[in-house]
This record gives C-alpha cells, sequence and structure tokens, in this order.
C-alpha cells in the first residue's frame, strides 16, 4: 500500500512524502514521489491531509466478556478505528475480573475474533491475581485504589504494597485509579457525586500512590489525573524514577459548567471539575505522557436511573478532541504526536509503534484537521457522546492498523487487529 502526497510527521519534522507499506510495516518513506509511484501498489492520495501514527489508547473498557449490552470488542475497537485510535488497551474490571491467565486468554481470544484495531489487556492487580504468570500476555497491571464500576477496589495498604511488588517483579508497569477512599463521600445524584471525590481526594491518592511505588520500586502510570497539582506531583516524582500519568478527553474538555447540563451523562470518576482546575490541567499537557480515552460505555436506560453509573465513550472522536486542543494553540504539533502515540508507545513498551519511520508497524492516522466534526456520527454501542454541544475540530479520514485499513469513510470491519505485547514481556524483574 502507497501513501502518496502525505504531509507526515515524521522524527526530522512535518515533511511532504510518500510511505510504503507492507506486511504490516512502513517499508520505506520517501520525499521523492515519483520514486515510488511506480510501485503499482494500493494507492492513498491523502493531499491535503495530515499523516500521524496511529493513537495509542491504553485505557479502554471494552466491555466484553460481561456487559455486551453497552459494548462489545468489535463495535469498540470500529469507535477507535473511527476515531483514528490504531492500538487499545482494555481494563480488567470485567465480570469476573481479568486476573487470571484463563481469563486473560479468554478476551484476547475474543478480541482476535472480533477487534479491527491492535489490542492488549490489562491485568487486574487484586488478592488472587495470576500476576506473574499473567504478565507473559498483559501489558499491564491495574490497581484500583478507589471505588468506581466493577469494584476491584484494594483498600489494605499493605495488600496495595504487597501487589505493588508482585508486578514489578514480574516487569509490569502498575496503572493506578489514584483516589483517597477516605476523602470521599458517597452520592449518587451528578452534582453532589463530583462533590464527593475532590480534588484533595486524587492528590492524596496520587501522593500515596507515589509513595508506596517508590517503596516498592514499582514502575507507577497515574490513571486519568484533573488538576495541575496531580500532574506536578507526577511530574516531580518521574524526574527521579519512573512515574507518568494520562488526561482524559473529557477532562480537558468539561467542567461542572458542563455537568449541570449533561447530569448523568457527565458522571465519571474522578468526577469533572471546574472550570479553573481545568484550565489548570490544560496547562499541564507538557508533563502528560498521553491522552487515554478511559472510554466506559453505559447504555441510556443506565445513565436515566436512579444510581446511574459513572463513566462516558470517548474512542469515537478521539482524535477530533487532540486537534481541537491544538487549533485552540494549548498544545503544539509534537505534543499531539508525544501525547496520542508516542508517549504510550514508549512508557509501555512498544518501541516499534507511535512513530512514522521505515521498520515500524503499518499504524497511520490521516487526519483532515480543518474539516467540522460530526459529533452525531457514532460507532459506540452505547450511542451518546459526553461532547455534544462542544467544539472539537477535524475528522479522520483513513485509519490504517498493521498495514491493513480499518476505516476509510466507514469502519471496514474486515479488518483484524494483533495482539500486543510489550517488549520483554515475561521477563523477571526483581
Ligand atoms: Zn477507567
Amino acid at each position: 500500500m502507497l501513501l502518496k502526497n502525505c504531509k507526515a510527521l515524521l522524527p526530522e519534522g512535518l515533511m511532504d512524502c510518500s510511505i510504503l507499506l507492507s506486511d504490516g510495516k512502513i517499508t520505506d518513506i520517501s520525499v521523492t514521489p515519483s520514486r515510488m509511484d511506480a510501485v503499482g501498489e494500493q494507492v492513498f492520495d491523502v493531499a491535503g491531509k495530515l499523516v500521524l501514527p496511529g493513537a495509542i489508547d491504553p485505557h479502554v473498557h471494552v466491555r466484553e466478556p460481561g456487559a455486551t449490552q453497552k459494548e462489545d470488542w468489535r463495535t469498540a475497537s470500529m469507535a477507535a478505528a473511527h476515531g483514528g485510535v490504531t492500538t487499545m488497551l482494555d481494563m480488567p474490571n470485567n465480570s469476573p475480573p481479568t486476573a487470571t491467565v484463563s481469563a486473560l486468554r479468554e478476551k484476547l481470544k475474543l478480541a482476535h475474533d472480533k477487534s479491527i484495531i491492535n489490542y492488549g489487556a490489562h491485568i487486574a492487580l487484586m488478592p488472587g491475581a495470576e500476576i506473574a504468570q499473567g504478565a507473559q500476555v498483559a501489558c499491564s497491571g491495574k490497581l484500583y485504589l478507589a471505588s468506581t464500576t466493577g469494584n476491584l477496589l484494594v483498600d489494605k495498604d499493605a495488600i496495595q504494597k504487597q501487589l505493588m511488588t508482585e508486578a514489578r517483579r514480574a516487569g509490569l508497569l502498575v496503572c493506578v485509579h489514584a483516589e483517597d477512599e477516605s476523602m470521599n463521600t458517597p452520592a449518587q445524584e451528578p452534582m453532589a457525586h463530583a462533590a464527593g471525590r475532590p480534588a484533595a481526594s486524587e492528590l492524596s491518592g496520587v501522593r500515596r500512590a507515589v509513595a508506596m511505588a517508590k517503596s516498592c520500586k514499582a514502575q507507577l502510570h497515574c490513571c486519568h489525573l484533573t488538576t495541575a497539582g496531580s500532574v506536578s506531583l507526577v511530574a516531580a516524582a518521574g524526574e527521579m524514577g519512573a512515574v507518568t500519568c494520562e488526561a482524559t478527553p473529557h477532562h480537558l474538555h468539561l467542567d461542572l459548567s458542563d455537568l449541570e447540563r449533561l447530569g448523568p451523562y457527565g458522571k465519571m470518576n474522578p468526577p469533572l471539575r471546574s472550570k479553573q482546575e481545568r484550565e489548570g490541567l490544560l496547562g499541564s499537557l507538557g508533563k502528560v505522557t498521553c491522552i487515554a480515552t478511559d472510554h466506559a460505555p453505559h447504555m441510556h436506560d443506565e445513565k436515566q436511573s436512579d444510581g446511574a453509573p459513572s463513566g462516558v465513550p470517548g474512542l469515537d472522536h478521539y482524535f477530533p478532541a487532540v486537534l481541537a486542543l491544538m487549533h485552540r494553540d494549548v498544545i503544539s504539533l509534537d505534543d499531539v504526536w508525544r501525547l496520542t502515540s508516542a508517549g504510550a508507545a514508549l512508557r509501555w513498551g512498544f518501541f516499534d509503534k507511535g512513530v512514522l519511520a521505515v521498520g515500524a508497524d503499518a499504524d497511520i492516522a490521516v487526519l483532515e484537521p480543518k474539516q467540522e466534526t460530526d459529533l452525531g456520527e457514532l460507532y459506540t454501542k452505547c450511542g451518546w457522546t459526553p461532547m455534544v454541544g462542544k467544539q472539537l475540530h477535524g475528522r479522520v479520514a483513513v485509519t490504517i492498523a498493521g498495514g491493513t485499513v480499518a476505516y476509510d469513510g466507514e469502519p471496514d470491519t474486515r479488518c483484524r487487529g494483533r495482539q500486543v505485547l510489550r517488549e520483554g514481556a515475561g521477563e523477571e524483574n526483581d
């Protein structure tokens, strides 16, 4: 396959070039288009579009197995391809939790059969989890320091520490949901729910997680941070060791003023913050490793019920949400690269991903940054987005996963993604 007339973000900068793909890899990049025009491959003329590495989303709740009424591997991967995401890592809060080798294998088999983009899975770090063996197939582990959907809360310090130590021995990155359970006040109504999980709780959760990771010598990644303070703490800790963090499109685009309008459709954990805190997070993106959706679909009737569950979808408009930040000069094009693919690729050890270079995996997003975003176009099974009424920017023209077209105006369900494994999977680290 040949992509010609590319305006592509290569490591050396934004270049006019042609990109040749074969056997799932980038096999040639030429700034002299005529050199490759004669090859006679399947040709995409992408003149006027922006070509970036496909996004890596390390935080997705695919919901299969266990809750396929909300989403499944087919629909989640279609939404991902629509958003320019070429690799997604699935969270383990399924029913039953993904904590054993057999549960991991069952999930990865479903993904193999149904996902149109590349996929991997987190293992639940909970008592009884098969961490050492699970590390052969899982990309990382997830530790819940606060209650949320699927309740995998581990609230005893000694157990948290033991799980982090086991993960470190298995060479697994520890991803944490960092809030301080003791500072949260449970509430159902969305505004009360948000008030009951204050920013101070997140900051305390991050402080405890960082301290624990230091003492266990574990590699730590803090999920979905919402304030400048939390991000600064991670950045300071990261300079002394390996601590990183992510931010979500919804915490970057929505705040409490939107929650009034969205009601239960804006209910999530951690909750939406004030406008001031959201602006602080936007100003901290230089210290954030990646933008992860925390795609967490729920059905309309669940969201409209008493005690609506927390969580919002985000895969469908991944790149439009990020491009909107570039359009507003909040971030640069280089930031877009780091936040959408390069940061996660390095953090998770996917060293053939997150870069447009000869020999890298052919995971590519072709973007139209100037086009209007169609917020009504959705492939997630839940059929709604919390971004309704917001100004996102651009659209995805083509998504290529592993050298195969996964989206070209619509998802191609004949495409099959590949399982991703981190570099050094299965190696002990003691
Ligand atoms: Zn999540």
